[in-house]
């Protein structure tokens, strides 16, 4: 009897959702977790970026960036950034 009867051949769930949630993924992340950490890393960002923020703050926001950069999220970021700009005034 093999162990390998049931179930998924090892490795193919070996990765985590990017977004952080834990959850193991065959892709990059689970349906509709992408736009949540798009969000997460552009909350960052504009923490990182508020008046009197901390220096983790700001560390974890340059840190958000880099991967928003990296998957070309950008416009997002630039289109949020806007809206907290609005509120703000
Ligand atoms: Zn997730």
């Amino acid at each position: 009897m093999s162990p390998e009867v049931s179930g998924e051949p090892a490795g193919e769930l070996a990765s985590k959702c990017l977004c952080g949630c834990g959850s193991n993924v065959r892709a990059e992340y689970l349906p509709g977790h992408d736009s949540r950490h798009k969000s997460a890393l552009i909350r960052s960002v504009l923490a990182a970026e508020a008046p009197g923020t901390d220096d983790a703050t700001k560390d974890a926001g340059v840190e958000a960036y880099a991967v928003i950069l990296r998957r070309g999220w950008v416009a997002h970021l630039d289109k949020s950034r806007q809206v907290a700009q609005r509120n703000r005034d």
